[in-house]
């Protein structure tokens, strides 16, 4: 067997040289070039030539040069410790990791949407500002939030959504100076930092001027769409001196715009921290109350005004608190609705009524339906009302349930009318229109919505006997509904003459309301009836089921 023939060690390495993927190029004291390997001659003449004789003599210099239009990173070093003068050069193309990296960065930092920064990129940057403040700066932090933008988005095109949102963040952004920054945190949101400002006012009239802008009209698509935004103000070092604290600050203050007028422009006070302390307060004794469950049920009757008899039930939320005492939902239901604690709140809900269906049976008569309100934020929530419509499903009481969905269910974001009530139907329950004419589109509205029942807004019934022009919208309603093959439901109805006038001049059977009776839980129910001694039974269940709600259950 021969030995394999190697070529000469000098030959090989320069081979090997030659061969390397990384640029080689050696240079003279004069700088000249006096080796170069191919990789280094593929990246061109100034690659091997423009090395600066500067470096001869340093140690290690790193570089990241453009080389014509490549990215080449060059480390540059002495040979043998620069005794010879001579200097060794690698270079490295890296075009393409710089492009992949200035990406990633891009995605990281930048809103693709209207190239604004991003939450994390102004974060940082109001970070570095903090950081490098000194005693005596001033600045502001203004929350703008969109007002009805989910409308404006549902209405016209999610096309149309986003052409605003590019438009308005052009608009804030030529009002701005060089040292102003502005990004957009969330879908409609915007934060912006004002730096520097001499005080108050001076950050008010700032910002009150791009309330302003924001109000004229924008044109998209043809259109003339009219928005507006509410703004929340924070001042550092006055409110606060970190950008969590700042944030929260200006954020309550917009709440207190969208809460009060919107459009507007707000300062933050410390009334508002109080307020969001309070909030923050009820938020925690929500979840507590969830944990132990001290949600329960009230049951309202929905009763046929000629004959008296109830032809269903409306569960409604009541709250159980730490004394003891009993809740309606009004002064939390919306805190609930807000942090997503409602579901599981409408999951124990159904529980609880599934617990009492035969109390239910037994006090309003058996077979009534039973009607459990849904929030709009979640009938468009397809996971839960999955969930939901599977556990109602599987009571196997689901064609007796009637879900109350407010009109705005219906229209926004979407998936409710296509993805949920498919599913509501499928397990055989019924959905009702509740709250009618309080929302925004109604009537018009009505004919692309299918339900079975039509709740009319109290804001109606209430004296409807003497106010002629609700009495016209009263009849619009009513036929329209009557039309679409939807029951009509007279809510709030509290006086006799209110009964007497839907009897006389309308077309309208189905009424609830305190004339009938209150809303009251079980127990208070079956203190009501009078009982027969040794039975649990009322000794009435006719009557409860004809349900002349007696003057007793009306002072309850
Ligand atoms: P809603 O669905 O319109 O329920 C009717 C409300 O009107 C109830 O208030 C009821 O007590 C009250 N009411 C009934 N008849 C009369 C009357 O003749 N006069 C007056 N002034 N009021 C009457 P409540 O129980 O305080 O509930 C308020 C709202 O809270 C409900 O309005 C509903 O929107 C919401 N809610 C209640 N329970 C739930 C629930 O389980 N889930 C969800 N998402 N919302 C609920
Ligand atoms: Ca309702
Ligand atoms: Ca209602």
């Amino acid at each position: 067997m021969s030995e394999p023939i190697f070529p000469e060690p000098e030959t090989l390495l320069e081979a090997a040289i030659q061969a390397l993927p990384v640029g080689v190029v050696v240079h003279d004291r004069h700088g000249h070039c006096i080796l170069a390997n191919a990789a280094a001659r593929r990246l061109g003449d100034k690659a091997i030539h423009a090395r600066p004789a500067a470096a001869v003599g340093e140690r290690d210099v790193t570089n990241v040069e453009l080389i014509d239009d490549r990215m080449v990173e060059t480390q540059t070093q002495p040979v043998l410790e620069g005794r010879t003068g001579l200097t060794l050069t690698t270079l490295t193309d890296v075009t393409h990791h710089h492009r992949i990296q200035r990406e990633l960065l891009t995605k990281a930092f930048i809103d693709a949407l209207t190239g604004l920064p991003n939450r994390t990129m102004f974060e940082q940057s109001i970070a570095d500002v903090l950081a490098g403040s000194t005693p005596g700066d001033q600045f502001a932090l203004a929350f703008i939030d969109l007002d009805n933008f989910k409308h404006i988005n549902d209405y016209y095109s999610h096309a149309a959504g986003d052409a605003l949102l590019r438009k308005v963040s052009d608009r804030i952004g030529g009002a701005l100076r060089q040292t102003d920054l502005l990004a957009r945190i969330g879908g409609d949101e915007f934060v912006l930092l004002l730096a520097p400002i001499a005080d108050a006012d001076e950050a008010l009239a700032a910002v009150r001027s791009i309330s302003e802008r924001l109000k004229q009209p924008f044109f998209i698509d043809g259109h003339e769409i009219f928005a507006s935004a509410s703004i929340g103000l924070s001042l550092f070092p006055e409110h606060g001196d970190t950008y969590e604290t700042l944030a929260r600050q200006a954020d309550n203050a917009m709440y207190r715009v969208k809460g009060e007028l919107k459009g507007g422009v707000s300062l933050f006070d410390d009334a508002m921290s109080q307020a969001a302390t309070a909030r923050m307060a009820v938020e925690q004794r929500l979840r507590l109350a969830i944990r132990d469950r001290c949600f329960c049920c009230a049951f309202q009757p929905k009763v046929d005004m000629r004959s008296h008899s109830v032809t269903g039930v409306e569960v409604l939320l009541r709250w159980r608190d730490e004394l003891g005492m009993i809740q309606a939902p009004g002064e939390f239901i919306a805190l609930a609705i807000e942090l997503g604690l409602i579901n599981e709140i409408t999951l124990q809900l159904l529980t609880e009524t599934v617990r009492a269906m035969p109390d239910i049976d037994e006090v309003f008569g058996p077979g009534v339906t039973v009607s459990l309100n849904i929030a709009a934020k979640q009938a468009c929530d397809v996971p839960f009302m999955t969930g939901f419509c599977a556990a109602l499903g599987e009571t196997g009481l689901a064609e007796r349930f009637v879900l109350e969905l407010t009109e705005e269910a219906f229209f926004t974001t979407g998936h409710f009318q296509r993805e949920v009530l498919p599913k509501i139907r499928a397990i055989g329950a019924r959905v009702s229109i509740d709250d009618f004419g309080v929302g925004y589109s109604s009537l018009a509205a009505l004919a692309d919505i299918t339900a079975d029942e039509l709740k009319i807004d109290r804001s109606f019934i209430t004296d409807i006997d003497k106010r002629p022009r609700s009495q016209i919208v009263l009849k619009a309603i009513e036929s329209l509904g009557a039309a679409l093959g939807m029951t009509v439901v007279a809510e709030g109805v509290e006086t006799f003459e209110e009964v007497a006038y839907l009897l006389g001049a309308t077309q309208i059977r189905c009424a609830q309301g305190y004339y009938f009776a209150r809303p009251l839980l079980l127990d208070q129910i079956r203190q009501a009836e009078p009982r027969q001694p040794g039975s649990r039974v009322p000794a009435t269940r006719s009557r409860a089921s004809e349900l002349r709600i007696s003057s007793q259950l009306r002072r309850a």
